[in-house]
C-alpha cells in the first residue's frame, strides 16, 4: 500500500487482503487521494462479516471503518460464484475450506467438488461489491462482475485466491496467468473500481 504521506484527501482502504489492496491502489491512483492502510490508521478492530450478501458486507465494512477512522473509507466484499454449486462459495469464498482456510485449500476444495463436472458445466463468475463511506454513512457504491469457467487444474502464479483456476475465455488464460494490469482491465474488482473512481471524483469535487 502507498504511504499516507503526501498531498490529497486520505482514503482508507479497508482491507487486510494484500492482493486486494494492491489491485485497489493500482486502479484508483489519482492525485486527489492518498491511500491509508488499516495499519497506518492504527485500527485493530475487525468488522464482522455476517451479512448474507456481498453488497451488504461491503456497506457494513465501509460504515464500520469510516466511523472508527474518521476518514473517507473504501471497502469491498468479493467472491466466486459457481453455477453448479448454486452460487457457492459466494460470501463464504475466503473461508470455504474451513476456519483455517488458505487459498491453496480453497482451490483444492473447488477442484474436488467439480471433479466429475464437464467443462460445459463449470461456469462461474467473480463478483465485487464496493462501498465508500464517511462518518458511518454510505456516499457511493459500485459493483463489478466477470464471467469465466473453473479450469480442471491450477495454472499461473500471479494474483491471489481462486485466480489460478478462474479461466477467462477472451484471453484464453486463467486470471493467475494475466499481468496485474491485464487482470485489473477486465476483473470484477477492476470494473467496480472504474465505476467507483468516477463516483469518488464527483464526491471529492462537491
Ligand atoms: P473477502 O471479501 O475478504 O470476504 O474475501 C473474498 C475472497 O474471495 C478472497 O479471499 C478470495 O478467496 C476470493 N476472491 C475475491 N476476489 C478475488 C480475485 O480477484 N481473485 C481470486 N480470488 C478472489
Amino acid at each position: 500500500m502507498t504511504s499516507a504521506a503526501g498531498p490529497g484527501e486520505p482514503l482508507l482502504i479497508a482491507t487486510t487482503n494484500r492482493g486486494k489492496a494492491r489491485e485497489i491502489a493500482a486502479a484508483l491512483a489519482m492525485q486527489a487521494v492518498r491511500f491509508v492502510a488499516l495499519d497506518d490508521a492504527g485500527i485493530e478492530a475487525v468488522c464482522p462479516e455476517t451479512e448474507k450478501t456481498l453488497a451488504a458486507n461491503a456497506r457494513a465494512k465501509a460504515e464500520f471503518y469510516s466511523r472508527r477512522s474518521g476518514l473517507l473509507t473504501l471497502a469491498e466484499d468479493s467472491g466466486l460464484e459457481i453455477k453448479v454449486l448454486g452460487g457457492e462459495p459466494g460470501v463464504r469464498s475466503a473461508r470455504f475450506s474451513g476456519p483455517k482456510a488458505t487459498d491453496a485449500k480453497n482451490v483444492s476444495k473447488v477442484l474436488r467438488l467439480l471433479a466429475s463436472v464437464p467443462r460445459s458445466g463449470r461456469r462461474a463468475r467473480f463478483v465485487c461489491a464496493m462501498a465508500l463511506a464517511r462518518n458511518g454513512r454510505i456516499v457511493a457504491a459500485a459493483r463489478g462482475v466477470v464471467r469465466g469457467t473453473i479450469a480442471v487444474g491450477p495454472k499461473g502464479t500471479a494474483g491471489f485466491g481462486y485466480d489460478p483456476i478462474f479461466y477467462y475465455h477472451p484471453r484464453g488464460k486463467t486470471f493467475a496467468e494475466l499481468s496485474p494490469e491485464e487482470k485489473n482491465a477486465v476483473s470484477h474488482r477492476g470494473r467496480a473500481l472504474a465505476a467507483m473512481k468516477v463516483r469518488l471524483r464527483r464526491f471529492l469535487s462537491k
